[in-house]
């Protein structure tokens, strides 16, 4: 509770400094009432997102009822992944797909979606312009696994370990500013977990990382 009345209290202050500054202010000008609002817009958007990330963690992690399992394609859900990806990414990275196993994964496929999604949008957020990205579907012995490249930001050493903790962050500044919740690796770890899946961090600073998820053998579908 501590946690995230601190990650919604600073949102609030400055949504309500600029409130404030609206009421005391009202000749402002238009240009600067519109920027005031752009910026309350800004905080909202955070706060709202921070309670998407929050309610998406308290239901896997209450959520009593076995996993819903279907037979996921891994080759349609990778290419919505994939689009999904190219359209926050507004072309600013290079962005491809790798699909070197045609093993379909039983699994729940909003889920999945959600944890795969959320490393893509990580490497997205944490590789500079210019940068490659690489999804990766492939099969590791009889487990298969899902992966994600990039020639991003990295993270020292010892940093990796806490990465899944709630709000942990290496860079506050750098989450903050891309639209980051500190939640994204925590709702991947617990949707791996659904799975009996393990979350592989291997990094290199200022070289770039590979999130993967390794799943049990007895997940491969054909
Ligand atoms: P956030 O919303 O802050 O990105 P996450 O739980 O998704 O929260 O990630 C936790 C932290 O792990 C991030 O703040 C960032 O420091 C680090 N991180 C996650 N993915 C990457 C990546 N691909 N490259 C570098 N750092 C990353």
């Amino acid at each position: 509770v501590a946690n995230v009345s601190h990650e919604l209290r600073t949102p609030l202050t400055v949504v309500n400094g600029y409130v404030e500054n609206l009421q005391d202010m009202p000749d402002l000008s238009q240009d600067s009432a519109r920027r005031a609002l752009q910026l309350m817009a800004e905080q909202t958007k955070r706060m709202e997102n921070l309670v998407a990330d929050l309610l998406t963690l308290s239901h896997l992690e209450n959520d009593l009822s076995p996993l819903l399992e279907e037979t996921v394609d891994m080759d349609v859900l990778l290419n919505e992944i994939l689009k999904e990806g190219q359209l926050l990414n507004g072309g600013s990275h290079s962005l491809r797909l790798e699909l070197q196993s045609n093993a379909k994964l039983l699994g729940n496929r909003e889920e999945l979606h959600s944890a795969f999604g959320n490393l893509l949008s990580n490497a997205i957020r944490y590789t500079p312009k210019g940068g490659a990205i690489i999804l990766r579907w492939a099969e590791r012995g009889d487990q298969p696994v899902f992966s994600v490249q990039d020639s991003g930001i990295g993270i020292p050493p010892q940093h990796i370990p806490r990465l899944t903790e709630r709000f942990y962050r290496v860079d506050r500044s750098r989450s903050r500013e891309t639209g980051g919740t500190g939640l994204g690796l925590a709702i991947v770890k617990h949707i791996a977990i659904r799975h009996q899946a393990k979350l592989e961090v291997l990094s290199e600073e200022g070289k770039g990382s590979t999130f993967s998820i390794v799943f049990p053998g007895k997940r491969t579908a054909n």
